[in-house]
């Protein structure tokens, strides 16, 4: 007999207003509506806004001048993302009291795995566990939490949406699905609420009539394979009825991040590298991002077709994060590599090391460094909002353009 998982999800509750609130610029403690974002009042887009500003229509994502026209009574501040960086550490640092299996999924969202922990916990039911979690984090941060549980990261992170409060609701912070119960607790929800599944998704499901998990249900795995193809099929049918094994990864503090591809076929047109390039530098940046992190080198990998492998680097005095920035400096480099020695590639990376925490020690200001045209605090924030609707719509939304 195995023992079911316990793994929760925490979650805070509108951290990047709650996280400006705190910090205070320009008055935002005391705004009622807030919006935080864009770079200025007309420009850029929303990251997140206070519950009283969401009331007139405002949400994420929505470009700012709109969101002020639908709300002028809004104060307006710049997300402060070093301040949220650090609030999303000592969010970690609390839950890592409860349990060593902490992983960090983005600035403030955290997995946690409790099993094996009956004993240490005298069987305290796991939605009690929670509750002194959010106490705790609540005390030490000034944060609300909302948690969700079960016996996977999917429906903890499905139950953790649950649990949190809305205005008028009845949710107060916390909701643990019981083991055995997730496939009763999936019922609640439309396709459009699980994440990954976004809107092309959505369109291709719905084209086989599929809009809520009650219509999935109904499918067996092999007509769903059948519509699907093999493994999307199986995925839905899985996460349909709660299943999901994704184990909970504790974080490593990474010395360098890196991607790369090995092509089909070899490549030697420049415009069709430079694409991929862009696609490689993309993803690398975002998991720097994720974690926290700035970089300060930059490096491209090149294998040629007979697999020379050859690569440049190149130092900078501004740390980067933006997606923007690296491509750029990334793009230089192959232009080198490229010049050097011109025949059919057959694989290329990029890597970023010497990374820092953003707004640490040895990483000097961009604002205080007017010489440092590479990376833009607009470069910062747009990298982060497609982050954020990827997180929300799946890594293929928002495309760049590049190869992926
Ligand atoms: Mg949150």
């Amino acid at each position: 007999m195995s023992t079911a998982q316990r793994v929760l999800l925490a979650d805070a509750d509108a951290f990047y207003v709650a996280v400006a609130r705190l910090t205070d610029p320009e008055g935002a403690g005391k705004a009622r509506f807030l919006i935080v974002g864009g770079s200025s009042q007309q420009r850029g887009v929303v990251t997140s806004a206070s519950y009283e500003a969401r009331a007139f229509g405002v949400h994420s994502a929505m470009p700012m001048a709109r969101a002020v026209r639908l709300c002028p009574e809004a104060t307006v501040v710049p997300v402060p993302w070093e301040a949220c960086a650090q609030k999303g550490r000592e969010i970690g640092t609390v839950l890592r009291r409860f349990t060593p299996v902490v992983e960090q999924a983005s600035s403030d969202e955290f997995y946690l795995d409790l099993s094996g922990t009956e004993e240490l916990y005298r069987r305290e039911p796991l939605a009690a566990t929670a509750r002194r979690m959010r106490d705790a984090v609540l005390a030490e941060t000034s944060l609300a939490l909302s948690i969700g549980g079960g016996t996977s990261k999917f429906v903890a992170k499905l139950a953790a949406g649950v649990a949190k409060p809305r205005p008028g609701g009845a949710a107060d912070g916390v909701h643990v699905v019981a083991p055995g119960a997730e496939a009763d607790f999936m019922l609640q929800f439309v396709l459009a609420d699980i994440p990954l599944i976004g809107p092309k998704f959505q369109e291709r499901l719905a084209r086989f009539g599929l809009r809520t998990v009650r219509d999935v249900i109904r499918c067996d795995r092999e007509t769903l394979a059948g519509w699907l193809g093999e493994r999307e099929g199986t995925w839905l049918h899985e996460r349909a009825r709660g299943i999901d094994r994704t184990p909970v990864e504790t974080n490593r503090e990474a010395k360098s991040v890196s991607r790369d591809e090995t092509f089909a076929t070899d490549l030697d047109d420049d415009a069709a590298l430079a694409a991929r390039l862009l696609g490689l530098a993309d993803r690398a940046s975002a998991e720097v991002r994720e974690s926290g992190l700035v970089a300060r080198t930059v490096t491209v990998k090149l294998r040629d077709a007979d697999f020379t492998t050859r690569q440049a680097s190149r130092t900078l005095a501004d740390a980067v994060q933006s997606d923007r920035a690296v491509y750029a400096v990334a793009r230089e480099l192959l232009t080198r590599l490229r010049a050097a020695r011109r025949v059919p590639a057959r694989l290329l990376g990029v890597a970023l090391s010497q990374l820092v925490r953003a707004g640490g020690a040895g990483q000097l200001s961009l604002l205080e460094s007017p010489g440092n045209t590479l990376e833009t605090e607009r470069d910062r924030v747009i990298s982060r909002m497609i982050d954020e609707v990827r997180e929300k719509f799946g890594p293929d939304a928002l495309g760049r353009g590049g190869a992926r």
